[in-house]
């Protein structure tokens, strides 16, 4: 069995406000092994993005972990300090971001930001840098890396600047890759060069990967392992095959309806009614109750457990209990 890189257990996070503290992320615990992706979906606000930024200490200034463990190597990253988090951050454990332009400084050439992790994490001299710099930007898939170098971001194209911050992530050979909605600023064809990069990479670099996404097609792609995020909660779990092949929880399956298929010119679109719930929403029970097709009263009262489908599939919906009818979606008399 291959060994766990990351594991992060009732993880709590959340932010500072006038009416007391918010919780963006409710309890998340989940695992990654070495070499495997792990995607995590769900829509804007569930606590996805939230649970990237914890893991890698760049919470906002209103941000906290509340409570839970974040185990890094064997290391509780969640105990650390901000300065003992800068050596993990870039070096062990590295992100890319949804848009390159705002990740990367304008102000800067590609060479300068790319030498500067090398520099500071792998005491690489400035010329030793600059050498690895140009490995880097090829084995990226830059073409013309000696020029690319001197350029600024404004300089190259939306596909290129992920690139150089694919470079940058990758530059001290992290073994966990976090990449938060890398292609959704790109258009179709360049995100699926990205996408085919990244799984490249992750075999070539045997390192383990976390794919932040609300695109299902992105998962198909490219994930191992799902987890389905709703309102900051993990409300199923399973292998790739097993959440496209047989979903159990009604916002899963809610979400690979809503998804087009280009195959089936027949296939009926079907949107989540509704919208995810504010931070500072109370909400009893099960928090998709009020858009579930499916609620009963007991939704709406008692927050339902983890289920287990399988060894490695698990859901929390009160229609996995028995005796519960799990396809007619019986609704609750007071929706
Ligand atoms: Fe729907 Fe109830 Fe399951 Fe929540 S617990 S998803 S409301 S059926």
């Amino acid at each position: 069995m291959k060994e766990t890189v990351l594991e992060v257990k009732d993880l709590v996070t959340t932010f500072k406000s006038a009416d007391g503290p918010l919780p963006a992320v409710r309890g998340a615990s989940f695992s990654v092994k070495k070499g495997e992706t792990l995607c995590i979906v769900g829509e804007s606000g569930c606590g996805k993005s939230i649970t990237a930024l914890s893991i890698m200490g760049l919470l906002p200034s209103n941000g906290m972990i509340a409570d839970g463990s974040i185990f890094f190597n064997q290391r509780n990253l969640a105990e650390m300090s901000p300065k003992q988090m800068q050596k993990v951050r870039g070096n062990e454990v590295s992100m890319i971001f949804q848009e390159p332009m705002t990740a990367l400084n304008p102000v800067f050439t590609v060479g300068f930001q790319i030498r500067e992790p090398l520099m500071i994490h792998l005491k690489l001299s400035k010329k030793q840098a600059h050498m690895r710099g140009i490995e880097l930007l090829k084995m990226v898939g830059i073409p013309s890396p000696v020029e690319r170098m001197n350029q600024f971001p404004h300089e190259l194209s939306g596909g290129m600047r992920q690139r150089v911050m694919i470079a940058i992530a990758l530059s001290c050979n992290p073994s966990l890759l976090i990449a938060d909605e890398p292609t959704t600023a790109l258009d179709v064809t360049i995100q699926a060069q990205i996408i085919d990069l990244l799984n490249d990479l992750k075999e070539q670099l045997d390192m383990s990967m976390i794919m932040i996404t609300h695109d299902m097609g992105v998962v198909a792609e490219i994930a191992d392992r799902v987890i389905v995020m709703y309102a900051g909660e993990i409300i199923e779990e399973g292998r790739v095959e097993e959440i496209f092949e047989n979903p159990q929880h009604p916002y899963t399956k809610g979400l690979l309806a809503s998804v087009p298929n280009v195959d089936d010119p027949e296939f009926d679109l079907k949107p989540i009614a509704g919208s995810m719930p504010m931070l500072n929403e109370q909400i009893s029970g099960c928090r998709f109750h009020p858009r579930c097709p499916y609620a009963f009263d007991k939704c709406m009262e008692q927050s339902p457990k983890t289920f287990y489908v399988t060894d490695k599939q698990s859901v929390r919906c009160w229609l996995q209990e028995e005796g519960v009818e799990q396809n007619g979606g019986r609704r609750a008399s007071s929706l």
